[in-house]
């Protein structure tokens, strides 16, 4: 059986953040994913100016494309607010890839299925043994699913059902669009443009809100692709689908010596269901947590895109009606 300090389960953003401050620190450290890099994840890639600088991004440095937005145009059941900005777009194709890479970290292509506690250990399939052991595979993630088993399960509220697609297309509006509760979506759709000639379109919603009204997020998609059709001349194709959750503000995040961080944990944010850089910082914090012997904390770790303030708050409400723990001040 194969011995390491630290083994890391997934491969996305948190776990090659997790991976990366690991591998800084000297130990010697493991990184397994069922896919193998560069993979599709279902994912817009609108990423924040925060997550540049959580990564020490250098844009002259990224070998991929890259596009800024100047302006986010909020559209509130028709009015349209559109607001200056400087975020950023990437394809989580080669964002995820080129991140894993730099980790610097070993990677086995491994699906994990089974994980036995041992003296002390963790034994990984009977193949791989580690002291730590941080969760980072997404919304059904296997560390969770072991070893968190007794933890109180998420709650079903703060789940979210998606569809998008991303495909080359010859934009030419290059601003990021977001339609906020048309035909009473309990979420948003959005018009996210990327570099090189792809846009990422999609639709995203609370769960059980969708079910208590009796609607499916495909019937939103119909709307969102009448919109597009009508408004940029755009056709789309069939789109796919991916749950995860928004964060709780609760439950454990450690067992023992098992950590979970991004996804696993439900950690996007309760706003706008930003997911990539509650991952990174959870993935470094956990790492942190082990190189130093520190606790294991979520501070910094945003909980609402959009400030916490006010406005977090209404978009909070709307998508799910004050399940779970509200968003901490
Ligand atoms: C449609 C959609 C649009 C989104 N748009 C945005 C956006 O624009 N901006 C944003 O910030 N967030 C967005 N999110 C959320 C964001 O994609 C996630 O929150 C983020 O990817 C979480 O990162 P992670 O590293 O925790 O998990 P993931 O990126 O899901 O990575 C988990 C990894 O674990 C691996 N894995 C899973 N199971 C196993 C196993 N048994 N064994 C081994 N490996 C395994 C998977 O292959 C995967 O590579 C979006 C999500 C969706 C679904």
């Amino acid at each position: 059986m194969r011995s390491v300090d630290v083994i890391v389960v997934g491969g996305g953003p948190a776990g090659s953040a997790a991976a990366q401050r690991l591998k800084a620190a000297g130990a010697n450290v493991l990184l397994l994913d069922k896919d193998r890099f560069p993979r599709h994840k279902l994912c817009a890639g609108w990423i924040t100016p925060q997550v540049l600088r959580d990564l020490q991004f250098e844009v002259s440095a990224y070998p991929h494309g890259f596009l800024s937005f100047r302006r986010l145009h909020f559209h509130i059941k028709g009015p349209r607010l559109a607001v200056p900005c400087v975020q950023h777009s990437i394809r989580r194709f080669e964002f995820d890839a080129w991140l894993l890479e730099r980790s610097g970290a070993e990677f086995v292509q491994h699906r994990v299925r089974d994980i036995r506690t041992d003296a002390g250990n963790y034994a990984i399939d009977g193949l791989f043994r580690c002291r730590y052991l941080i969760g980072a595979g997404g919304t059904s993630c296997p560390v969770r699913r072991v070893l968190f088993d007794h933890a109180p399960p998420r709650a079903r509220a703060l789940q979210t059902a998606t569809l998008e697609l991303e495909f080359p297309c010859d934009w030419q509006d290059a601003d990021c669009h977001l339609w906020f509760f048309e035909h009473g979506l309990p979420g948003y759709s959005w018009y996210v443009p990327k570099a090189s000639g792809w846009l990422n379109v999609g639709v995203g919603g609370m769960a059980v809100r969708l079910k208590q009204r009796g609607e499916n997020i495909r019937e939103h998609w119909s709307h969102l692709a009448g919109k597009l059709q009508r408004q940029f001349g755009i056709n789309l194709g069939e789109p796919t689908g991916y749950s995860y959750y928004v964060r709780d503000f609760g439950g454990p995040m450690r067992i023992g010596n098992a950590y979970l961080t991004g996804d696993s944990a439900g950690l996007a944010t309760r706003d706008l269901c930003e997911g990539i850089g509650p991952a990174i910082r959870s993935g470094q914090q956990a790492a942190e947590a082990i190189v130093t012997g520190s606790d294991y904390t979520l501070e910094g770790t945003t909980g609402a895109s959009l400030g916490g303030g006010l406005i977090s708050r209404c978009a909070d409400w709307a998508f799910t009606r004050g399940a779970g723990r509200a968003i901490p001040p």
